[in-house]
């Protein structure tokens, strides 16, 4: 991907020439908001003034030069008041079904969605003609308001903004919410995982300890030489001693055979 400021800068002579504030911004977080989840746009129209429109009109009518390019006189397009912008996928161009950054969302319907989200009717959504590249912000005023001189209240402007603004307030606000959840889990297995470890280090103690019940055993074999190392500590240890006891190899009787069979010279047993 190209970086935004090369993305920005594309659309910087159009978007720079809408006189409407909230078109305007409304522009220049599209194509940011667009970049962010993997899709270049450039704005192609922003401001077209009657003249500009009256001229594209015509283009293929009264001027031959190329094709018929709008339907639309001076004074019939929301773009002649400043309140239209019109886009164009960097990558894919018109192709609506292009797929850029393969997330499975067509570029331009992730455009539309982004582009609605900040406040702006879809030329898409129009029943008689449809204008897929297109996004205008009415404030309710018709062609025939805005012909009239009626303009979009300077109140109507600043409401549309902080709408656009708290639309990306409770999107940061839901990132951090998602990343304490991410701290809180991350926390909750650091903390089990400490337990765990506690939990063996007690069990390994305990199997290092002496057992009380094996006081009497060790002294009664120390006193028979039969443990003669002072590594005589521990569980494992007492543990030994107890299945040696157990086995009855500890008994007077063997004892006694042993030490005659040492006596005579270690033959064997
Ligand atoms: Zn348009």
């Amino acid at each position: 991907m190209a970086a935004l400021t090369e993305v920005q800068a594309k659309s910087a002579p159009i978007i720079s020439r809408i006189e409407n504030e909230a078109v305007r911004i409304g522009a220049l977080k599209l194509v940011e908001r667009c970049y962010n989840r993997g899709v270049e746009i450039r704005i192609t129209q922003g401001l077209r003034t009657i003249e500009e429109q009256n001229s594209l009109y015509a283009q293929g009518r009264t001027i031959f030069t190329g094709p018929i390019v709008t339907n639309a006189r001076g004074g019939q397009s929301y773009h002649n008041f400043s309140l239209a912008i019109d886009f164009v996928l960097i990558r894919g161009g018109y192709d609506m079904k292009y797929d850029g950054d393969c997330d499975g969302i067509a570029d331009w319907v992730e455009v539309v969605t982004e582009a609605k989200a900040l406040g702006f009717a879809w030329g898409g959504d129009w029943k008689s003609f449809k204008d897929n590249p297109h996004f205008e912000m009415t404030f309710g005023l018709s062609l025939a308001d805005l012909r009239a001189g009626k303009r979009p209240t300077s109140t109507q402007i600043l409401k549309a903004v902080s709408k656009m603004n708290a639309l990306e307030e409770k999107e940061a606000q839901g990132m951090s919410v998602e990343l304490e959840k991410k701290f809180y889990e991350f926390k909750k297995a650091t903390e089990a995982q400490l337990k765990a470890q506690e939990e063996d280090i007690k069990a390994l103690k305990k199997r290092a300890a002496m057992p009380e019940w094996a006081d009497d055993l060790l002294s009664e074999m120390k006193l028979r030489k039969l443990i003669t190392t002072s590594n005589d500590k521990g569980y494992e240890f007492s543990t030994m001693a107890q299945m040696l006891k157990n086995s009855g190899l500890l008994s007077e009787a063997f004892l006694k055979h042993a030490a005659d069979i040492n006596a005579k010279g270690s033959k064997g047993i």
